[in-house]
């Protein structure tokens, strides 16, 4: 998975709603459509839940919570990260 759309700074461009779309779709693998995910924009940084629309929205407004991108590094796959992100929030608290 491509996750350089993650960096556009035009979050309106073509490439980084494709990339969001496909982010949103891996999210709601094996979910129903009306349920919730934590939302990774940068205001609710995975703390809320929210409903597809609203993640969409919040992304494209606000752009992609940053430390998403700094354990993509770490990670090599943003699909990864959304997965795992219960797991490193534990890690951050041990900090
Ligand atoms: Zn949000």
């Amino acid at each position: 998975m491509d996750k350089i759309w993650i960096h556009l700074q035009n979050r309106i461009s073509q490439t980084y709603i494709n990339g969001l779309e496909k982010f949103l779709d891996f999210a709601y693998t094996n979910k129903p459509l009306n349920s919730m995910i934590d939302c990774p924009c940068k205001q609710c940084c995975n703390r809320y839940l929210v409903k597809r629309d609203v993640a969409r929205e919040h992304i494209i407004i606000k752009g992609f919570f940053c430390q998403i991108t700094r354990f993509g590094l770490v990670m090599g796959n943003v699909m990864c990260m959304f997965m795992e992100m219960k797991t490193l929030k534990l890690e951050q608290n041990q900090l």
